[in-house]
């Protein structure tokens, strides 16, 4: 960490235990991809040939005929759709996103309309189609997905996330087959998934990873699927893709990243998120008013968390109140909240260097000390956290 930029710059030196977020940088590259781009940043490529290494790449890990590398997952999505409704006619690809002439309509569970930080619907629109919500938002039948398929369908998109509804939604395979069986390709958001294949396998057409999430590359996304698909993909951009082009440097380094996951000691890493797990857990326990918990990840990644769960009488502060002090001073420690109001928040264990478990730990029994000596409970109502947020968000850059 000497080498550390932040200092120089007079930001400051965030610990992220609140997982793989773009609003904190995503993730940790790996040393391969820093080591791809810095080496190939000076040369020129042919990028048509640069791409096709790494289409073998993608293809490689993924089990997938070919791959393409995009700006994101987000634009990967985009990206996906647009090549299932123009294919490969490149006068419909310079006129997206008028898609009027074209099958225009993508079909999503109500469910999965959710927001990364943007709506993954809107990555659909951006393409020029139209979405069509399926079901209710916490029931979608296998009837109401085939029902809603028409003429105009184009493709239809499965979102994995742990911020999905995650019960009495259309389960994977049966929406694979509901969709195939009237000729309608399936896309699938699996941005944050370890699992590279299983969908391919089980019939996805277009599979959208995060090049920077847990592959630790650099911000980039990785579309697979059948060469014909993946090359409608690349040929968007000669239209809406080049607003959202990769250089060689993410190609370099996304290429990078996934062949060292090949060869990535999962098993070692387990170990070492699991050994920051006990340090927090050790530093929580017999604390007032806090209760720890280690939790699977709820899509089933390989990766466990430590939910802290505070009961603000005894802890004298609240859940969100905590969170926000432990985001403050000079070892800022961002925790993932997104349950907040519920009274809980996560420790993910994913995006820690050596010693950073020791800071957490410490900011978490320094936070606590203080409280337990307030004559008040600390506590903010969570309606003006909320507001207060978006007044912060609008006042940017101040
Ligand atoms: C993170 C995420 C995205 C966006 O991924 P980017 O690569 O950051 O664009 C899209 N969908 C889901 C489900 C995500 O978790």
């Amino acid at each position: 960490m000497s080498n550390d930029i932040r200092p120089e710059l007079g930001l400051r030196q965030i610990v992220n235990v609140s997982g793989t977020m773009t609003s904190l940088g995503a993730s940790i590259a790996v040393p391969e991809a820093i080591e791809a781009m810095s080496r190939g940043l000076p040369q020129f490529f042919d990028m048509s040939a640069l791409h096709r290494y790494a289409s073998t790449v993608i293809a490689d890990l993924t089990g997938a005929e070919a791959g393409f590398v995009t700006a994101s997952c987000a634009s990967g999505i985009t990206v996906a759709v647009a090549a299932m409704m123009t294919g490969t006619d490149l006068l419909a690809i310079e006129r997206l996103p008028d898609a009027s002439a074209l099958k225009n309509e993508v079909l999503m569970l109500s469910g999965h309309m959710v927001s990364f930080g943007a709506p993954v619907e809107q990555m659909v629109r951006l393409a020029g189609a139209r979405v069509v919500p399926v079901g209710q938002a916490t029931s979608a039948s296998a009837y109401q997905l085939a029902g809603s398929i028409t003429d105009r369908t184009a493709a239809a998109l499965f979102v994995v996330s742990h911020h999905v509804v995650d019960y009495a939604q259309v389960p994977f395979q049966t929406f694979v087959e509901v969709a195939h069986a009237r000729g309608v390709p399936v896309i699938v958001d699996a941005a944050s998934e370890y699992d590279l294949r299983t969908f391919l396998e089980q019939g996805a057409d277009l599979v959208v990873y995060s090049g920077h999430k847990f592959l630790g590359g650099p911000t980039s996304g990785i579309v697979a699927g059948s060469k014909e698909l993946i090359r409608a993909c690349y040929l968007q951009n000669r239209g809406i893709g080049r607003g959202m082009k990769v250089g060689k440097e993410t190609i370099l380094g996304v290429g990078a990243a996934l062949t060292a996951w090949k060869t990535r000691d999962h098993a070692a890493i387990r170990v070492r998120e699991r050994e920051a797990l006990e340090t927090w857990l050790t530093a929580l326990a017999d604390r007032p008013g806090v209760s720890a918990t280690i939790v699977p990840d709820p899509t089933n990644n390989p990766l466990d968390r430590l939910k802290v769960s505070i009961n603000s009488n005894d802890a004298r502060i609240t859940a969100w109140n905590l969170a926000m002090r432990l985001a403050t001073g000079n070892r800022p420690v961002i925790v993932r909240d997104h349950e907040i109001e519920h009274g809980h928040f996560f420790l993910d264990p994913c995006n820690l260097h050596p010693q950073e478990k020791h800071v957490v730990a410490e900011r978490l029994v320094e936070e606590l000390e203080k409280a337990q000596l307030s004559n008040q409970i600390i506590s903010t109502p969570i309606e003006e956290v909320w507001l207060s947020r978006e007044r912060t968000i609008l006042n940017w850059p101040d």
